[in-house]
């Protein structure tokens, strides 16, 4: 059956109006993974009975163990519409927010997205979450509200207030996409209706499902669903309406093609010239000239060794290519292509534009790199993470001759998740990890080092990041080379928030045609001269040439850069790093003879402006906060609402819904340690919680001195805050 398979999706692979890329995203418990086993199940690929209980695309034991799905695998199916045979490719996107990160690389694979909603909660905080990735990706989502039969076997509602109660949840999910998105809610239609056919109704776990367009078909309407359950009969209502039947014809019809897909979403995710051969190319998903690939996950196989998996955009992948890696100045050779069913990578000799593929042979490659037969091709915008990391621990190999393997590995679990960074502490020699959570670093560890990998290793208490910035203007500040030759004139301001808002969100680039950046900029309240002299974006920070005619400077300028991402990369107050600074070169002196104005000169004499001006205009440290979701029954309220505001939190909301109260809160990530325990204790374990990255505060006033200080000890450096002075003559 596998080979059979095999062959039918590999003739699919040629028709990219017969395939569709998908990922499935949920709120927690919504039914992302039983949804997924259901799909598998029906489509063939394991028999129905397994389907449900076999979790197929949770291979990872330590998934299974959790009950959380932590690698986003992929997974090619094939389902059958009026005869025709169409291929779909499923995403599988992981179910906790700790690994958001993952879910928006997913986004980046696919153009449709299967939004399930349990019916019963409605939707969620994540639900949020994800829909907004999708929408950021421009992928089209369709509604899959699940956990029907609690409606009426738990909830007990009537049948007539059935319709009634889905019906609420469409429309705040609409009202969700068009707060989101509003121009494409109305430009590309994509308003949820019923009556079209794009939203379906049923139960992953009892494998049934409605749609308007099945009941016409089948018969089978709200009121026989609603006796079917109320007799317990799921059986014949899944053998008469078939889940994966109504949701694979549901997604056929109106999730695109790759064709439709690409004309929509490239403008979106790649800056460069769309009128250029590469660009159109791209529009059109043409699979007969250069080749676009881009990575999204790379998965380390005990045996084929470093797989990079992504969405081909253009040309036909085949072994013996070469490859230019964007960022690198290396080209590397394919050496084999596959397509991959849940755990298995089943090799084939050519995979064409529109499909997923998963290739060895890209050493160089890293999560979000583009692969192309096209030098210096305009790379792929970086994926946008809704979360940052917040946490580091420091890992040390137990036994001293593993040493060399754990330096390998980090640098290959960097490489898997770009949500990780590595780093030395280069005072202490300690091998630093970084993560977007407690549950995510823990996973890196026990998960990726020690059982992938065979390392043991002792791990330190996970200790928060920080991030430094500014609150006023200072300047000119000069900056001198060691020789004295050489000097750099720069003023410093806080980054206006709707153009950090711009970058972070990706609406600015510096891979953006240059007439089109100043545009972005001068719309968001930018001087036109100003906006002319943007030369640098480094993470939220900017560099902004406000000289005329100097001599050299242009032949200088790569190394002002790289002084000024110095300075920025471990700032001058904690050497955590920089966000939303603007840096304004004012006028710059330099030496006439190249050898004076080296990079032993420039780099050093740019960094120290930096650094002290940043330290001039009134540094500030900022810490993460996360949101807090917690639901508890009503009696235990008050306790948990203590456990957030001692935290130094804040409550946003709360409301009930029957014996339930549900709190959102928010607290520094700092005062979150040991929270699962205390409000296990506070309310006799009935809290159901989690949370989400809220984003980067300023700490408050009484306590910034102290944990500067603090950080400064842990880190090595001399335990007093830091003055303009230690950076300027
Ligand atoms: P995920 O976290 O989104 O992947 O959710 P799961 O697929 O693991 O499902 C969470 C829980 O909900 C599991 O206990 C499932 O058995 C249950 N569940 C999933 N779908 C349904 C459904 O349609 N009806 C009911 N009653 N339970 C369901």
């Amino acid at each position: 059956r596998g080979k059979k398979m095999v062959e039918r999706v590999k003739d699919l692979m040629d028709k990219p109006e017969r395939i569709r890329n998908i990922g499935i995203c949920a709120h927690i418990d919504h039914g992302k993974t039983t949804l997924s086993d259901n799909l598998l199940g029906g489509s063939g690929m394991i028999s129905m009975d397994l389907a449900g209980k076999q979790l197929f695309m949770d291979f990872d034991e330590e998934e299974q163990a959790r009950g959380i799905t932590i690698n986003a695998a992929n997974v090619s199916m094939v389902h059958e519409v009026n005869g025709e045979e169409y291929l779909i490719n499923l995403i599988d996107t992981p179910g906790h927010v700790d690994f958001g990160g993952d879910v928006t690389r997913a986004m980046r694979a696919v153009d449709g997205a299967v939004v399930v909603v349990d019916a019963v909660e409605g939707t969620m905080p994540q639900t949020e979450t994800v829909l907004r990735q999708a929408l950021r990706e421009n992928v089209r989502p369709i509604l899959f509200i699940n956990k029907v039969d609690r409606l009426i076997n738990e909830l007990k509602i009537e049948k007539k207030e059935m319709p009634v109660r889905l019906g609420k949840v469409i429309d705040h999910v609409n009202k969700l996409i068009r707060n989101m998105s509003p121009e494409n809610y109305e430009k590309q239609n994509l308003k949820l209706d019923a009556a079209k056919g794009n939203v379906c109704f049923g139960s992953a776990l009892y494998k049934w499902a409605v749609s308007v367009p099945s009941m016409k078909n089948t018969g089978i309407g709200f009121n026989e669903v609603y006796d079917y359950c109320q007799a317990g009969n799921m059986k014949e209502l899944s053998q008469k309406s078939p889940l994966h039947a109504v949701l694979l014809d549901a997604v056929v019809h109106y999730l695109p093609t790759p064709l439709e897909a690409q004309k929509h979403r490239i403008p979106v995710i790649w800056k460069g010239d769309k009128d250029s051969k590469v660009g159109k190319n791209l529009m059109s998903c043409n699979p007969n000239e250069e080749i676009v690939f881009m990575v999204t996950k790379i998965l380390t196989d005990p045996h084929a060794g470093e797989v990079a998996v992504g969405r081909l955009f253009a040309g036909t992948l085949q072994r013996g290519q070469e490859l230019y890696i964007s960022g690198t100045a290396a080209t590397d050779r394919v050496q084999s292509v596959a397509i991959t069913m849940g755990a298995e990578r089943m090799e084939v000799e050519r995979i064409p534009a529109g499909n997923i593929a998963a290739v060895t042979g890209l050493r160089n490659a890293i999560v979000g790199s583009t692969g192309s037969t096209v030098r210096d091709m305009t790379p792929f915008e970086a994926i946008k993470h809704v979360s940052e990391p917040v946490m580091t621990v420091a890992v040390e190999a137990k036994n001293m001759k593993d040493l060399p393997k754990l330096v390998e590995a980090l640098r290959q679990v960097a490489k898997e998740d770009p949500t990780v960074k590595v780093d030395i502490n280069e005072e202490t020699g300690e091998h630093l990890i970084s993560g977007m959570g407690e549950l995510h670093l823990e996973v890196v560890t026990k998960s990726r080092i020690t059982r992938d990998r065979g390392i043991e290793v002792i791990t330190s208490p996970p200790i928060v990041v920080y991030r430094e910035t500014i609150g006023q203007f200072a300047g000119p500040i000069e900056g001198k080379s060691p020789n004295k030759h050489n000097r750099f004139y720069i003023t410093v301001e806080p980054m206006p928030q709707p153009i950090f808002d711009a970058i972070k969100n990706g609406d600015f680039s510096m891979n953006m045609q240059e007439m089109d950046r100043r545009k972005v900029l001068e719309s968001l309240g930018m001087d036109k001269d100003v906006a002319k002299g943007v030369t640098h974006v480094y993470g939220t920070n900017m560099l902004i040439d406000m000289t005329k005619g100097i001599q050299y400077l242009k032949e200088t300028m790569e190394l002002i850069i790289e002084g000024m991402e110095e300075a920025l990369k471990n700032g001058p107050l904690a050497r955590e790093p920089a966000q939303g600074i603007l840096i304004k070169l004012m006028d710059v002196k330099l030496h006439e003879d190249a050898v004076h104005r080296g990079p032993a000169q420039v780099i050093p004499a740019m960094r120290s402006a930096v650094q002290g001006a940043v330290l001039s205009a009134q540094p500030t440290l900022l810490e993460p906060v996360q949101k807090v979701f917690v639901s508890v029954p009503q009696v235990h309220m008050g306790s948990a609402v203590r456990e957030i505001q001692g935290r130094r939190g804040t409550i946003l909301d709360m409301k009930s819904e029957g014996d339930l109260s549900i709190i959102e809160g928010s607290a520094p990530v700092a005062e979150l340690f040991g929270f699962a325990g205390d409000i296990r204790g506070a309310t006799e374990g009935r809290a159901m919680w989690n949370t989400e990255f809220l984003g980067f505060f300023p700490l408050p006033q009484n306590l910034q001195n102290q944990i500067v200080i603090d950080i400064r000890k842990r880190k090595g450096l001399k335990a007093e805050l830091p003055k303009p002075s230690d950076f300027l003559e």
